[in-house]
């Protein structure tokens, strides 16, 4: 495990977890933090509209074009992505000062995102989410039914490049079974030992 170090305070370690449009990462990341609490999960900023059920500040922060750009251009992205026609980003604050405050942060995030975290913070550990086989990820996005066939096909487009990523990060989870991956994401989230 890398340590994670500014100066000599150690700050709590930062986990990017990533993977293709339809795995379970959303999933997999609420069971670790059943599981272990402690943990803090970003609040992403985005352009796309809310979907049903979806809080404003809490699954993401909705914002207008304007306003991501303006956010991207004064510097307070940790990292940010355009995705399926839309923008997506990590602010970088929240970010850091739970990372200060000694509490490790999850970001779940797509892929060109885990890119730019890897070169902002070379500590961080990257995690990415693999499905138990293509077809699977097919019949899961397909049967999540929240967005209409031009969406489905851009996703599905994605979701096959996406794979192709996995050797670039440092472990590779295949979500079979949610509490057995959230557990396995738990153990690379715990503190090194001092
Ligand atoms: P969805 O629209 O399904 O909520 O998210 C689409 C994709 O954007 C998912 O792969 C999700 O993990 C990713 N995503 C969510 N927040 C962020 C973010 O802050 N940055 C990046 N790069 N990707 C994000």
């Amino acid at each position: 495990m890398k340590k994670s170090i500014e100066g000599n305070n150690r700050i709590a370690p930062l986990i990017v977890v990533s993977g293709p449009s339809g795995v379970g990462k959303s999933t997999v990341v609420a069971r670790a933090l059943e599981l272990n609490p402690r943990l803090w999960l970003s609040v992403s900023v985005t352009t796309r509209a809310p979907r049903a059920g979806e809080i404003d500040g809490a699954s993401y922060s909705f914002v207008s074009n304007a306003q991501f750009s303006q956010m991207v251009e004064s510097g307070h992205m940790l990292e940010w992505a355009q995705y399926a026609g839309n923008r997506y980003g990590t602010p970088s604050q929240p970010v850091q000062a739970s990372r200060q405050a000694g509490v490790p942060v999850i970001l779940e995030i797509e892929v060109q995102g885990a890119r730019q975290v890897r070169e902002q913070a070379p500590d961080a550990t990257l995690v990415f989410i693999a499905p138990p086989s293509v077809a699977e990820l097919d019949a899961r996005l397909r049967g999540r039914g929240t967005e209409d066939e031009t969406a489905l096909a851009a996703r599905l487009e994605i979701a096959h490049e996406e794979l192709s990523a996995m050797p670039e990060f440092d472990h590779v989870l295949v979500n079979a079974d949610v509490s057995l991956t959230a557990t396995a994401l738990l153990e690379l989230c715990s503190d090194p030992p001092e």
